[in-house]
């Protein structure tokens, strides 16, 4: 045990359906990875490799629990995702070979505030603020790929107090999980316990205190979470 001078921080852990928790590394995400999302966001949606920016792990807020709405923002916005959980490390890995280092997926919230994002993207500087706050990743279940197989097409959908706001299918990804995947690890050497967001379909939004989430993806699961 090594002398630590503070107490070390706690394992931040996702449960998995049937059983276990899944321990986490760190949280990649997918900056544009549907075309009429990237539309909607003023971009061209050609097919450019995908980029990347983090979040901390201990911004996951998993099991349903309540999310606080963010301090500094007037425009906090969803993004419903597909999450993938990486259970095997590797580095420059193939397409064809990617999936291999899968553990499993789970549905996701990749929250923004859109207001900082903006200010960010007119002025070139980093989206960390806007995209890397205390709470800003609720997380459903992880489902085991040794269940679920690897999902690519089905839908995916987000509700807002029982309105639908977003709906898509897996299959209008730009880049499907064994891109992002190999792109991802050309960039660092993708560990065990890594998460990646792999994007977000059309109709993301404004929320406000109160708002009930429900995001659900066919043959993964929901992610849920009130906004307090
Ligand atoms: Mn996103």
């Amino acid at each position: 045990m090594a002398d630590f001078v503070i107490a070390p921080p706690e394992q931040v852990a996702v449960p998995v359906a049937g059983g276990g928790v899944f321990p986490v590394r760190r949280i990649f995400c997918v900056g544009r990875n549907y075309a009429a999302h990237a539309r909607e966001m003023g971009s061209d949606p050609n097919r450019e490799p995908p980029f990347f920016f983090t979040k901390p792990a201990d911004a996951l807020v998993p099991g349903g629990q309540d999310t606080p709405y963010p301090s500094v923002t007037a425009n906090l916005h969803h993004e419903m995702e597909l999450v993938v959980a990486i259970g095997q490390g590797g580095a420059d890995v193939s397409p064809g070979d990617a999936l291999a280092l899968v553990f499993g997926y789970a549905a996701g919230l990749d929250l923004t505030r859109r207001d900082l994002q903006d200010e960010a993207k007119a002025t070139h500087r980093p989206w960390d603020m806007s995209k890397g706050f205390d709470a800003s990743a609720p997380i459903g279940e992880i489902v085991p790929a040794a269940q679920a197989g690897h999902p690519a097409e089905g839908a995916i959908t987000l509700k807002v107090n029982g309105q639908i706001r977003q709906s898509g299918d897996l299959s209008d990804q730009i880049w499907p999980v064994p891109d992002v995947i190999a792109t991802l690890s050309k960039l660092v050497r993708l560990a065990p316990g890594d998460l990646i967001f792999t994007g977000t379909p059309d109709g993301v939004g404004m929320l406000n205190r109160g708002d009930i989430l429900e995001g659900a993806i066919a043959g993964v699961g929901v992610v849920r979470t009130r906004i307090v």
